[in-house]
């Protein structure tokens, strides 16, 4: 490509309203320009990132045994009433109306639509299981688009789904997923880390995310040096020292997690297999004092809880609305509430049940973080306590001091179970002719913010430092002074053509510009490998070469150059 004639905006001034170093580089790059809150248009070097990255993904999918297909981004709301999904998922799903009045919404992500799909198209379990995933444009309308492409509106992700005819099959592709994640952020050449966590608007019980570790990170991350535990601190799971009590309630820093996890949590905390109930463990009188986690739409939570496979059916939520109008709390207030014996009486049998064996936390439904403690009166308290971790806080697994980092989170992947596929009844018929539900996982990787989070990790003063598995191109070739120089113009012409037959992306400055002019947008834009062509190195036979890695150059010769870059 010859930099004359190639859309390169480059700027020299630090665009003012860019908070972090990507989002910075990006527009001074002549990457990216934005046309409206979260909504930015890719220019030609932004988009060459884009495809490096969508093909890496593509190439590991594939080699995993996943099919692409390409859904549509408008969706119809019928889809999303059946699922449930058209009243909960909240202003972030960005609604439409076509000519008919009939509405629509943009596809923030695309479970009813695969779920829709695959019920039309799959009868029996012969044809499972399947995955398959796409690229495509995403809107989410994000109550705060920033940092660039980083948290847009409007997004590239990888989105696949995968469909099973029971729970060892979904294993096995959960596996696959995490595999086939774990070569896609090597090949990439970024510093990762994959967490447990929770499992958000998506639904479903185990999932894992995978963060590119960065400070400006928006996640926090808490991971264990000894056994590698390591979780999205916003899953909540930590275990308290053995003999302290638990922290006192404005302390208590809950989130409002599904139920399925603070079970699961539970469970790491007491010591005891992930699989046994809740009610076994109270049976057993081992529980200590728990935050119970609840949000403002307990039934979700329930159907969660009843779709997962640990609980049995066993878990018991409470209305927070309710327990804090009966503490005497302000309407609408946050903060602890207390609930004596006397009240607790009052609640129905169940819910006084429940009560008895927690000291609760509570949550707000619009996901704001508090916590809520109940004093109940309880026996002393013993081993657990549910609260966010912090660094310093003991390992669930293990019990070492825990450190803890921040991250991007770039992919995430999750066993959702039956949930889409009995809601749209997505069902097959199994060995023996029987109806089954089909059981799904989801696996996302968000590739346009790969390529912000990419800089965030590799970037020095003079721009960025692209790996090379995501460049742009792989070679910046400048020309110095051409203009004055016909043998500097012809011998550069030369090159860039060997050096494009030998294979190499080359971006040729042509350009008449200053050498210093030249070698900062070099720099900038941060391509691996510099050769520069100018009258002094070639009375001597030599190109001048770079690596963007390195400060110095060095010669490398006129005759034998692709030997040299090999
Ligand atoms: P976040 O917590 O950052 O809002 P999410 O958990 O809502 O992300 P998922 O539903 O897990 O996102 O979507 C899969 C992937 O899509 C994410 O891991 C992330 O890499 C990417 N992604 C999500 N939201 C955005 C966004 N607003 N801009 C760019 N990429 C995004
Ligand atoms: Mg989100
Ligand atoms: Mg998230
Ligand atoms: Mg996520």
């Amino acid at each position: 490509m010859r930099l004359s004639q190639y859309l390169l905006p480059t700027l020299r001034e630090t665009p003012a309203d860019a908070e972090i170093i990507s989002h910075q580089l990006m527009l001074r790059a002549g990457m990216i320009r934005r046309l409206a809150a979260g909504l930015y248009s890719w220019l030609p070097l932004g988009l060459r990132v884009v495809q490096r990255v969508e093909q890496i993904v593509r190439e590991e999918m594939n080699a995993a045994g996943a099919q692409e297909v390409l859904m549509p981004v408008v969706q119809p709301a019928e889809l999303w009433e059946e699922s449930g999904r058209w009243d909960n998922f909240g202003p972030e799903l960005l609604r439409i109306k076509d000519r008919h009045e009939r509405d629509f919404a943009l596809g923030p992500t695309h479970e009813e639509v695969i779920t829709d799909l695959i019920r039309g198209e799959v009868r029996s379990y012969r044809q499972l299981p399947l995955n398959l995933y796409q690229i495509q444009t995403k809107f989410r309308d994000e109550i705060r688009p920033r940092f660039g492409v980083m948290r847009a509106r409007e997004f590239v992700m990888k989105d696949g789904y995968s469909f099973e005819a029971d729970e060892a099959s979904l294993d096995r592709t959960y596996e696959a997923m995490f595999e086939a994640y774990r070569r896609i952020f090597l090949r990439l050449g970024l510093d990762f880390r994959p967490v447990r966590a929770r499992t958000g608007a998506i639904g479903g019980s185990v999932s894992h995310e995978f963060h590119v570790l960065a400070d400006s990170g928006e996640d926090e991350i808490a991971f264990c040096t000894s056994c590698g535990y390591a979780a999205n601190v916003e899953l909540a799971e930590a275990a308290a020292p053995e003999t302290e009590r638990p922290a006192p309630a404005e302390d208590l820093r809950t989130v409002d997690t599904p139920g399925a996890y603070t079970i699961a949590a539970v469970s790491a905390m007491l010591d005891v297999p992930a699989d046994r109930t809740v009610k076994t463990l109270f049976a057993e009188g081992r529980h200590g004092p728990v935050a119970l986690i609840l949000r403002g739409d307990h039934e979700l939570n329930e159907d969660k809880a009843a779709a997962h496979p640990a609980l049995g059916g066993e878990c018991h939520f409470l209305d927070s609305h309710r327990i804090r109008q009966l503490a005497g709390a302000e309407p609408g207030s946050v903060g602890p509430v207390g609930l004596d014996a006397e009240k607790v009486a009052v609640l129905a049998d169940r819910e006084a049940a429940v009560l008895a064996d927690f000291v609760c936390g509570a949550n707000r439904p619009d996901q704001h973080l508090m916590g809520v403690n109940w004093d109940v009166n309880l026996p002393e308290p013993q081993a657990a306590d549910l609260r966010m971790v912090v660094k310093g806080d003991p390992c669930p697994q293990c019990r070492t001091p825990m450190d803890t980092t921040r991250g991007i989170e770039v992919g995430h992947i999750f066993k959702l179970g039956a949930k889409y596929s009995e809601s749209l009844g997505a069902t097959y018929l199994d060995a023996d002719g029987r109806e089954q539900p089909m059981l799904m996982g989801c696996y996302g990787i968000g590739i346009s913010r790969i390529v912000a989070a990419a800089i965030e990790q590799n970037h020095d003063q003079g721009g960025i430092r692209w790996p090379q598995a995501i460049a742009p191109f792989d070679i910046a070739l400048i020309a110095i002074n051409k203009k004055k120089s016909q043998r500097v113009a012809d011998a550069a012409e030369a090159l860039y053509g060997e050096l494009r037959q030998a294979g190499y992306e080359v971006l040729y400055d042509d350009r008449d510009e200053r050498p210093g002019i030249q070698f900062n947008d070099a720099d900038l834009i941060g391509i691996p490998h510099r050769l520069v062509v100018g009258e002094k190195g070639l009375d001597r036979g030599m190109y001048e070469y770079k690596s963007r890695a390195e400060q110095d150059a060095q010669d490398a010769p006129v005759d034998g150059i692709l030997d040299f870059l090999r």
